[in-house]
């Protein structure tokens, strides 16, 4: 029996690989390398195909026995949804069924989803919980509820078993220096500071300093993606345990400002860079933290790596020598 993971050759999917692989699982990483990176899967079997292609997801379900599905593979940039939102519908939504429709075929019932709390919107009650209102403010974090929402039709009428997480701000790099974070266009805080730090970049904007916050900047939940792939890994121990189909926040429940990791970064890389202080960037919410109470409590996830200096000092080992 075989682990699919859509989308395993990105960040986070690359992670979840490597920790399936150290648990003895076998993996198929499945990606269209439209924005995943070949050099990322260095565990299991690889093949490129695109979920928009059903022949392509016939075949692996043909030439392997899937028994549960890692679907990471989806559009992840938010003002790129809301120019060209028919993008993230399609890839995002469309994609989707048709993958749940060749898993329904091949009689595999059990899924474990990449959701984001960008589902909840503008928050009215910080730290999110899982039952808070979800009202999301831009495409993508429109498709991701809308997958949700079929997950749980597809429950009840076809049996499908699922886990949700939601992750709040993927960050950090693989303790080992194996794999890491790299996205083009990079449009996330850490790797753009520590390009900043390794002269990369001229500077880091931080985007809005007159936030109702202590020093004025976002804060955001960074939690660290080896962290992540545990609590994947318990979802899929709960799904082979027979423990139900549920949804869980992903997040430190605890908060850092931009400028505070700014600061993390010139504390870990010893280097001074320059951070200009710039405009906010439309659609940021102020504050975003979420309580992962219930992934503590029902899965027993304990995140390891919650300090930011550590989230921080393992994302700059790998950046330094980063492969791809
Ligand atoms: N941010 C920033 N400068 C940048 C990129 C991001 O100040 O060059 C801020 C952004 O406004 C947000 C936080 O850093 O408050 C995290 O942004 P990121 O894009 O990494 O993740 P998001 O919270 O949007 O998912």
């Amino acid at each position: 029996m075989a682990i699919l993971v859509c989308g395993g050759a990105g960040y986070i999917g690359s992670h979840i690989n490597k920790a399936l692989h150290q648990e003895g699982y076998e993996t198929v990483t499945f990606d269209s390398l439209i924005y995943g990176h070949r050099e990322a899967v260095k565990w299991g079997t690889f093949v490129k195909g695109d979920l928009a292609n059903p022949d392509d997801l016939e075949a692996v379900f043909r030439d392997h026995d899937i028994d549960a599905v890692f679907h990471f593979a989806a559009f992840t940039y938010v003002g790129e949804s809301v120019e060209d939102p028919e993008k993230y519908y399609y890839n995002n939504v469309g994609n989707t069924l048709n993958l749940l429709k060749v898993m329904r075929k091949h009689g595999c019932n059990k899924i474990i989803f990449s959701s984001t709390c960008a589902t909840y919107g503008e928050p009215e009650k910080l730290p999110l919980t899982e039952d808070m209102p979800q009202h999301p403010i831009n495409p993508y974090g429109a498709t991701k509820l809308m997958v949700e929402r079929i997950f749980k039709d597809y429950h009840a009428a076809y049996g499908l078993e699922f886990v949700v997480l939601r992750y709040f701000n993927a960050a950090g790099a693989d303790p080992d220096g194996e794999i890491g974070e790299s996205h083009d266009p990079e449009t996330h805080l850490i790797p753009l500071v520590l390009d900043a730090a390794s002269g990369k970049r001229a500077d880091i904007k931080v985007f809005g300093t007159d936030y109702d916050t202590p020093d004025g900047s976002c804060i955001r939940d960074y939690v660290h993606v080896t962290d992540l792939a545990s609590a994947h890994l318990l979802a899929l121990h709960h799904l082979e345990a027979g423990r139900g189909s549920d949804f869980f926040n992903l997040g430190n429940a605890q908060g850092t400002s931009v400028l505070e990791v700014v600061e993390a970064a010139r504390r870990v890389t010893g280097r001074d860079f320059k951070a200009t202080m710039t405009e906010r960037r439309p659609g940021d919410p102020p504050k975003l933290v979420g309580s992962s109470e219930k992934a503590m409590r029902v899965l027993g996830w304990r995140p390891r790596f919650a300090d930011i200096d550590v989230i921080v000092e393992h994302a700059w080992n790998w950046h330094r020598h980063a492969e791809y």
